[in-house]
């Protein structure tokens, strides 16, 4: 696999594109998936979270009828 995959050069900076492992070190980079990214050595997984986190508990609240 070529190194070269988890930068990408933006202008004249050198961008990571990949998530090191927090547990092997800033050598090992994380595996990306489309929900999590993932260390192949330790396991080390962490989810992505697009936006704002579902609530645990929804609640549906009953419709009201309109009286017409
Ligand atoms: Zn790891």
């Amino acid at each position: 696999m070529n190194s070269s995959n988890y930068y990408k050069i933006e202008g004249n900076k050198l961008v990571r594109t990949h998530r090191s492992c927090p547990k092997c070190g800033p050598s090992f980079f994380l595996a990306n998936h489309f929900d999590r990214w993932s260390c192949g050595s330790c396991g080390y997984t962490v989810f992505k979270r697009k936006g704002a986190p579902k609530p645990k508990t929804t609640r549906r609240t009953p419709r009201k009828r309109q009286k017409a």
